[in-house]
């Protein structure tokens, strides 16, 4: 099969939000006047972010939703994707199952594959998205301020839990592997709630690489500290069974989203979080000052050197 047939077969589909899509030199892309282009690529190499023998299809969703994670952060509207895409062989049951993933989530979230690039060499895959904001309400980073409240989305931990257990670190049962292994494999992007935090919050991230490297990320930007309730981080109930504090600290590939706001406003982050059926989680406060401090349950300060995992070190 020849890469344009390849292309054709598994990459081609309507694009009902594009001028073009897929088979000219470029696709041709109207944002909405008035709006700006909110854009992200985030790459999944084999042996890095996934295993070589993952699951296809979930493979298919996962390289799409760790992109849309970022414009969830961002609180964009999804419309846009391109896939650059590396291949070792042309094997079509894997193709069919890939797609299927990348279809169906990009068919629930309104995104449009318009264009991309396909070789050959090792399995390595990127996606760049286009979504589309007010520019004044996006989340940005930069945004936090002392006495906000730190919010996180859903549960933390589990998806390090399920990595943990295949690398043979902790042993979990076949059912407690199984409840982890879909927050590994399969995690939902948070974009209805960005886009309900337009105008809400002060400073959003999606946690990717740890809640403390992450919103280490948002307190370097904003030139802020934080406080962090230990016992508050929202965990399942395997997590909670095995509690190792350093899972929802510090573990990898939640995309949850981390956002701050002003404490006066507490009620209307609940009411969100009811709307949209998702929980939502107050772990701590905005300080003046710099750094991340951790509080146990009496409100002592727990040491920690723990950070997000980083790649290259
Ligand atoms: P060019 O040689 O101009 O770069 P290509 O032969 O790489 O064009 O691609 C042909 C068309 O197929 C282009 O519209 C390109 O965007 C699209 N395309 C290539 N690979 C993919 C892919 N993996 N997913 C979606 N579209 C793709
Ligand atoms: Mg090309």
């Amino acid at each position: 099969m020849s890469e344009f047939d390849l292309i054709r077969r598994h990459f081609t589909r309507a694009t009902p939000g594009a001028l073009l899509g897929v088979g000219d030199d470029c696709a041709l892309l109207q944002v909405t006047p008035g709006k700006v282009l909110a854009v992200s690529s985030d790459m999944l190499v084999s042996g890095t972010h996934f295993f070589p023998d993952a699951d296809p299809y979930l493979l298919g969703h996962k390289t799409l939703a760790v992109n849309l994670s970022d414009l969830a952060a961002m609180g964009a509207v999804p419309r846009w994707a391109t896939l650059a895409i590396s291949l070792p062989t042309a094997d079509e049951p894997w193709l069919e199952q890939f797609s299927a993933g990348f279809f169906a989530l990009a068919a629930r979230n309104g995104v449009d594959l318009v264009g991309g690039d396909t070789t050959r060499g090792p399995l390595n895959l990127c996606v760049t998205i286009f979504g589309e904001v007010d520019a004044p309400q996006a989340l940005r980073r930069s945004g936090a301020q002392a006495g906000d409240e730190i919010w996180v989305s859903g549960n933390l931990g589990d998806a390090a839990l399920a990595l943990a257990h295949m690398q043979g670190q902790v042993r979990l049962d076949e059912e407690e592997f199984a409840l982890c292994a879909t927050a590994l494999h399969q995690p939902q992007p948070r974009v209805a709630l960005g886009l309900a935090l337009r105008g809400l919050a002060c400073s959003a991230i999606d946690i990717s690489d740890g809640l403390l490297a992450d919103l280490g990320h948002i307190l370097d930007a904003s030139g802020v500290g934080a406080e962090i309730d230990l016992s508050s981080l929202p965990v399942s109930d395997v997590l909670r069974r095995r509690f190792a504090a350093n899972y929802p600290l510090s573990g990898g590939d939640d995309y949850e989203l981390c956002f701050t706001v002003p404490l006066s406003r507490h009620a209307e982050v609940l009411a969100i979080g009811q709307e949209i059926d998702l929980p939502l989680t107050c772990v701590g406060r905005i300080v003046s000052g710099h750094g991340c401090m951790i509080l146990d349950v009496d409100g002592k300060l727990i040491d920690t050197e723990s950070t997000g995992y980083e790649h290259f070190r």
